[in-house]
């Protein structure tokens, strides 16, 4: 059995010792605790939708990574580790005027195209909300002319 020592208990590190692990090696994860871990201070949001990257390549790696949650997430709850706080959740995005409106209107239609290449699995369900709906979900919002 190959031994591995990864030095970095950061998501990168952590990832890289759970695959090792799952491939059969027998994994040491070291890390020397100094201040300023970035995966410590990460508020673990995984944009899909909502990233300004939208270049294939970029976009397919976001995808790919928030497939991969979902499956690490189920392998936790497998194993016994249930107090994970994974939960795919959707963003709310509003329009208070008929310009930004249009501008949501676009970006739907950018969303969309991106269900169509990498599924809704990967993507979300983009869905265009109106003034009611959003008042309904979510009363104290100010009025809106519809979200996404
Ligand atoms: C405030 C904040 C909010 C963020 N929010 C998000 C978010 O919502 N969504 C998102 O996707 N990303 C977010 N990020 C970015 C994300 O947290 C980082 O990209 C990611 O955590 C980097 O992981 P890492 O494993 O590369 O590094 P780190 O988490 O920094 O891990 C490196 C580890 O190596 C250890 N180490 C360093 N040197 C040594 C050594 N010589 N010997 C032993 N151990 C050592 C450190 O102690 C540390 O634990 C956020 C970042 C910050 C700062």
């Amino acid at each position: 059995m190959p031994q591995v020592a990864v030095i970095g208990a950061g998501i990168v590190g952590a990832s890289a010792a759970h695959r090792l692990w799952q491939a059969g090696a027998a994994v040491t994860l070291i890390d020397n605790g100094a201040p300023g871990g970035a995966t410590a201070a990460g508020a673990g949001i995984l944009a899909t939708i909502s990233s300004r990257a939208t270049d294939l390549e970029t976009a397919g790696f976001r995808f790919q990574a928030a497939r991969y949650h979902l499956e690490l997430a189920a392998n936790c709850e497998a194993v016994g580790l249930t107090g994970h706080s994974y939960a795919p959740v959707g963003p709310l995005t509003v329009a208070f005027d008929d310009g930004q409106a249009d501008e949501l209107h676009r970006e739907m239609d950018r969303s969309l195209q991106l269900v169509r290449t990498f599924g809704a699995a990967s993507v979300g369900s983009p869905q265009w909300l109106s003034a009611n709906d959003i008042r309904s979900r979510h009363p104290l919002v100010a009025p809106t002319t519809g979200g996404l």
